[in-house]
């Protein structure tokens, strides 16, 4: 049996090509190679699902999709849905995070609080839909450190500081390995919501 994942981002099929491997090896990850949905949702949910309703209905298979972003207390929430594209369509990590660092310069702590949320949806060709999301919550620092991650790592500070030398300073994600990342991620989150429902399939 085989089910499809709506991303072409690969570190996010490998990623997801080994937790199906642990619950389902019976199932094969196949990638999403069809028309592209708008993504018009206002929520990581509703992104995630429009993604795999079309993998799903072009596929026959049933399909796996997620969305993510980063959310700041202060901003209601924002970025958001608007993450990727926070400095505008060119899609580029460092003008989000220098725009996101910027705008809150007058905030101290302890009001820098943040979370990342990653939202996975599974779609089947008869029509059932669920989400589940991981959250990860944390703060963000006041300038960019570390050379590791993606996209706003460098100023995200998670709450847990697992790992961490004793008396040394707060590591930001990009400061952390990429396994100590992926144990403990808003992906790794929603992928443990999300076994139960793959072993149900
Ligand atoms: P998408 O889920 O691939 O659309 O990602 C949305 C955006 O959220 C990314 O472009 C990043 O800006 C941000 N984002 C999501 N997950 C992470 C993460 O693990 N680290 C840093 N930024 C992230």
């Amino acid at each position: 049996m085989h089910i499809v994942l709506a991303t072409h981002n690969a570190h996010k099929v490998a990623e997801f090509q080994g937790i199906v491997a642990r619950v389902r090896p019976d199932l094969e990850v196949v990638s999403y190679d069809g028309p592209e949905p708008i993504e018009d949702g206002t929520t990581f949910a509703e992104n995630a699902l429009i993604k795999a309703r079309t993998a799903a209905a072009h596929t026959g298979l049933p399909a796996l999709a997620d969305d993510s972003g980063i959310c700041v207390d202060v901003l209601g929430g924002s970025p958001g849905v608007f993450s990727a594209y926070w400095a505008g369509h060119a899609k580029d990590d460092h003008a989000n995070l220098a725009l996101l660092l910027d705008q809150l310069s007058d905030i101290r702590d302890p009001h820098r609080g943040a979370h990342y949320n990653s939202t996975i949806a599974l779609v089947t060709p008869a029509g059932a839909e669920h989400t589940v999301e991981g959250i990860w919550p944390g703060r963000l620092a006041t300038a960019a450190r570390g050379a590791g991650g993606f996209g706003y790592d460098p100023i995200f500070i998670p709450a847990e500081q697992d790992g961490r030398a004793p008396d040394g300073p707060e590591r930001t994600v990009a400061q952390l390995t990429a396994e100590e990342k992926n144990a403990v991620s808003h992906r790794a989150r929603a992928f443990v919501a999300l076994q139960p429902l793959l072993a149900a399939l």
